[in-house]
């Protein structure tokens, strides 16, 4: 039936993608007075458009109050300076201040054109009020009469209320009209009937006509939540995804153990950064290192130890080179420093002071106090170098004839392919025959 109604009256369907509009949902409207059942939702919906109605209520308030008033003059010409002319523009101007003070109280407080009773406590007065011109100009009655229909329909269709006040307001309007009638002649029941069914025409049409509007309106707003709610659920999504891919490149990109660069990382690292040495013709060196019988630890103090201890020589590496030098583990116990605008002295000095800060470090883990020292093979990249692989050799060459020579120190990949211990200020000799 309400369907029937519905289509009766060309009402679309509730809207698309929204749960059906039935009781029980958020969106269910009720059906007389076109207000959302759910006092929450309908608060929504007047707060949504508590500025709109406001302003369109100051406009129907303040074209009322100016008709009132304009209307004096007829009134003046046919009736001159009378005790029922003054008794009209009394009327007058007494329902025009209260007009005017509802449009002084909706200008400072909006959200009382949605609330329906100011509104309609004023339409009642105006209404009453209208009624002595019945009794005062008696020889125009049927204007009034025709007035008063007119009034009817604007209480729906003009002054912005909830559309069960206007109801009730034109209702006892009706009312007030056909008391006013009958008492000034005494009306047959025929036409007590004809003028309740032309008062119930502007009634029946105003109220449709609202609440279509009404209807509609809240119909679009509740499109417009739901669209809102599926923009904001995209957009909780579109974050969800992001943090996911930033967590699946840092898995792919990071050392699980040690948070430093993985090789794969680090072999794109590597790209940019020699890219960048040859744009701006620096030097970029390479440090590799290698912990001096790391098997140990794990032999004398288990796995977790040499977990422990590979953790905090990553921490150290953080915190000894600088911001710019990109440090990963290349695997095992050996990890990589790469040093951009830095040459091959310079590197090997960083990185004897950094196996000097190594092995001055106690690795406290589980009661134990650890210590650990380190190889490294420092190399140059040089300008024939296309790929980080020659490189590393090159280091590893170095790091190897290090582990060769004694561990715990600094070896230099010189560009004629020898290797120098590296002690600080003052230089080994070459190694021979590595
Ligand atoms: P050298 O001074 O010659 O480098 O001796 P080393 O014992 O450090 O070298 P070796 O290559 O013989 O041993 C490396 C050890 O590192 C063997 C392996 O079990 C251990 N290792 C590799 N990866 C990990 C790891 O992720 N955690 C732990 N705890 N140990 C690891
Ligand atoms: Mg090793
Ligand atoms: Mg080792």
């Amino acid at each position: 039936m309400r369907d029937h109604l519905k289509s009766l009256l060309g009402l679309p369907d509730g809207p698309e993608g929204l749960e059906p509009l039935g009781p029980g949902s958020q969106w269910h409207l009720r059906g007389w007075c076109a207000e959302f059942s759910d006092r929450r939702t309908e608060m929504g919906y007047q707060q949504y458009c508590q500025h709109f109605t406001a302003r369109q209520l100051l406009l129907a308030l303040g074209t009322w109050a100016v008709l009132l008033l304009l209307f004096a003059i007829p009134d003046y010409l046919a009736m001159g300076w009378s005790a029922p002319f003054q008794g009209l523009l009394a009327m007058r101007v007494g329902v025009a201040l209260c007009v005017l003070a509802l449009m002084r109280a909706v200008v400072r407080k909006p959200w009382l054109a949605t609330q329906g009773l100011w509104t309609s406590v004023v339409e009642l007065i105006g209404l009453a009020s209208f009624m002595l011109v019945y009794v005062l100009r008696p020889e125009i009655a049927i204007w009034t009469y025709a007035m008063t229909l007119l009034m009817l329909i604007m209480l729906f269709v003009f002054v912005p209320n909830r559309l069960c006040c206007a109801l009730a307001v034109s209702l006892v309007g009706a009312l007030f009209t056909l008391a006013m009638v009958s008492q000034s002649r005494s009306l047959q029941t025929r036409e007590f009937v004809i003028l309740s069914l032309v008062l119930a025409l502007p009634i029946v049409t105003g109220y449709v006509s609202a609440w279509r509007v009404q209807m509609l309106q809240r119909q679009q707003y509740a499109l417009l939540m739901a669209a809102r709610a599926s923009n904001d659920q995209l957009r909780q999504e579109v974050e969800q995804r992001r943090a996911l891919q930033e967590a699946l490149r840092i898995q792919a990109s990071i050392d699980p153990l040690t948070g430093l660069n993985n090789r794969r990382e680090y072999e794109k690292l590597f790209s940019r950064e020699m890219a960048r040495a040859r744009r701006e013709g620096r030097a970029m060196s390479l440090v590799m290192l290698d912990l001096d019988h790391f098997k140990h630890i794990n032999d004398d103090h288990g796995h977790a130890a040499g977990d422990e201890v590979l953790r905090c020589v990553a921490q150290l590496c953080r915190e000894n080179f600088r911001e710019v030098d990109i440090a990963g583990r290349l695997g095992g116990e050996e990890f990589i420093v790469l040093m951009p605008h830095t040459a091959l002295r310079e590197a090997g000095e960083v990185a004897r002071r950094f196996l000097q800060v190594l092995s001055d470090t106690e690795i406290a883990f589980e009661g134990l106090r650890l210590r650990v020292q380190a190889t490294a093979g420092v190399a140059e990249l040089q300008a024939h170098e296309d790929h980080l692989e020659t490189l590393l050799q090159r280091a590893d060459h170095a790091l190897y004839a290090g582990k060769q020579t004694g561990r715990n120190r600094v070896m230099l990949a010189l560009p004629d392919g020898q290797v120098q211990h590296y002690q600080g200020g003052a230089m080994a000799p070459k190694e021979p025959g590595v």
